[in-house]
């Protein structure tokens, strides 16, 4: 086609909107079958994706066609983590206003590498810096940056840890690198998060060489076996183990590790919104005495994908790590996104964080975490009351279910998955397997955990 041509199609696009309703409608479509349709998706429709196994196309395409390709084969596939029987992972659903809110933000494509690339996009990191620290209880004047996700988050967090520690070393990373420098000692639960090992073989400290500190039978570090720290240390504390939901005893962490001089790194990547709620707040007690924290706001906050993000006490301190300067960067007397962050070019998910933290407000965030709690419990004794093993504690949104025999619970697990019902991940809790259940959507009924009970049942007989 000829070019110019091409772009006045594509400007037509632009102009007369068909597209955007196509995308409504099918999206809508999406909406309306949510509750009833299979939460996974079947093997046929799973099969039908090899409709998008084909050469890179030679010439431009009918955009209606592309469209209405994704809207009805990729839609079929999509697995339904919005729903209310998703219990994979730790996953979340996200909130009709910041989807919307999404929508429209993704119509302004906007960039939030610094304030003069959007001032609103700037504006709106700044309002939920503050909301969050606040409503967390963290320091005032910490600093959040908005990231992807936890991992990426704690990858943040560590390069500033690591950096400060040297730096009160006398040993500036930025210019030296890390060959040579003094040594710092990494100490971790032994049930940290994978994450947490991805960073720091990622940020040079190495993964093989942490200290371990044993942990109880919930997966919390074990206070009394925290070795002596000093201010060479890095330790980092977990908020809600991705298995059991178990926090690690913060407080008497913190006060340990502080008088130490040490860094400590709390990654509560679902479990740090339990200091949102009178009722779940004392899992957390002690975060603010720590120096940096990651945490997901697409997990327990039930914000859209992707969003991360990393909290650091000494504001200078996380800016200091992630600078970078170039003769066409253009600073602003105000909020410049990549001074928080690894990455320049960044989409603006501030905007539909802030509309989340907007519409719940401190109640209705206070609200959402104790009802995936009340939902976990009352999983958790109906599944007991129909014979299953809760193998966890459950003081969070996590549940650990067993059978009476390994086998049992790992046929069980397949047959669920199969079933198209629900959909829960498995793991290995204490050798044995388990099946893993997170309540983590705001659309979780009472009624949908009846119904997901009565599968289980139906699954295991
Ligand atoms: C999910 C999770 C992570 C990783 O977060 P992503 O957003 O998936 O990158 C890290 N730590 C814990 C405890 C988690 O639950």
């Amino acid at each position: 086609m000829d070019s110019n041509l091409f772009q006045c199609e594509t400007k037509r696009q632009w102009a007369d909107k068909e597209l955007f309703e196509q995308a409504k409608s099918h999206a809508y479509r999406y909406i309306d079958r949510l509750s009833d349709a299979n939460v996974y998706p079947s093997a046929e429709a799973i099969d039908a994706l090899r409709i998008f196994d084909e050469p890179m196309p030679d010439s431009p395409g009918d955009a209606v066609a592309v469209l209405d390709l994704l809207g009805t084969v990729g839609s079929d596939a999509a697995v339904a983590q919005s729903g209310g029987k998703y219990f994979g992972f730790v996953c979340g659903s996200l909130y009709p206003v910041a989807l919307a809110g999404k929508w429209l933000s993704d119509t302004w494509d906007q960039n939030s590498a610094l304030y003069v690339l959007s001032p609103i996009a700037a504006k709106l990191e700044e309002v939920c810096e503050k909301w969050i620290v606040d409503v967390l209880g963290l320091p005032e004047g910490t600093a959040a940056g908005f990231v992807s996700g936890s991992s990426v988050a704690i990858i943040c967090a560590l390069v500033v840890a690591r950096n400060e520690i040297l730096l009160r070393n006398g040993w500036d990373v930025h210019a030296r690198g890390l060959f040579g420098a003094p040594p710092i000692r990494v100490v971790v639960g032994t049930q940290a998060h994978s994450s947490v090992y991805k960073a720091l073989s990622f940020i040079g400290l190495g993964k093989d060489r942490v200290e371990f500190v044993p942990v109880d039978d919930q997966g919390r570090m074990l206070f009394e076996k925290l070795p002596d720290l000093d201010a060479n240390t890095l330790l980092i504390i977990q908020a809600g183990n991705v298995n059991s939901g178990a926090f690690d005893p913060i407080d008497a962490l913190c006060d340990a590790a502080r008088k130490a001089g040490a860094w400590i790194h709390i990654d509560g990547a679902f479990g740090l919104w339990a200091a949102a709620s009178e009722n779940t707040r004392h899992l957390t007690r002690g975060i603010e005495k720590a120096d940096s924290w990651s945490a997901d706001a697409h997990k327990t906050l039930n914000a859209p994908y992707d969003c991360g993000i990393v909290l650091v006490k000494d504001a200078d301190a996380l800016t200091r790590s992630m600078q970078a300067t170039a003769s066409y960067v253009q600073y602003s007397e105000n909020r410049d996104g990549m001074l928080y962050t690894p990455e320049m070019s960044r989409r603006a998910r501030s905007i539909e964080l802030w509309a989340t933290l907007k519409y719940l407000g401190r109640s209705g965030l206070a609200s959402l975490v104790d009802q995936l709690c009340e939902h976990a419990k009352y999983f958790a004794s109906r599944l007991s009351r129909k014979g299953f093993i809760i193998a966890n504690d459950v003081v969070f949104n996590q549940i650990l279910v067993q059978c009476e025999s390994p086998e049992k619970t790992r046929e069980t697990l397949a047959k669920l998955q199969n079933s198209g019902k629900l959909w829960c991940g498995g793991t290995v809790w204490k050798d044995l397997p388990a099946i893993r259940i997170s309540v983590c959507s705001w659309q979780t009924t009472y009624e949908d955990i009846d119904d997901c009970v009565q599968t289980l049942v139906e699954c295991r007989d």
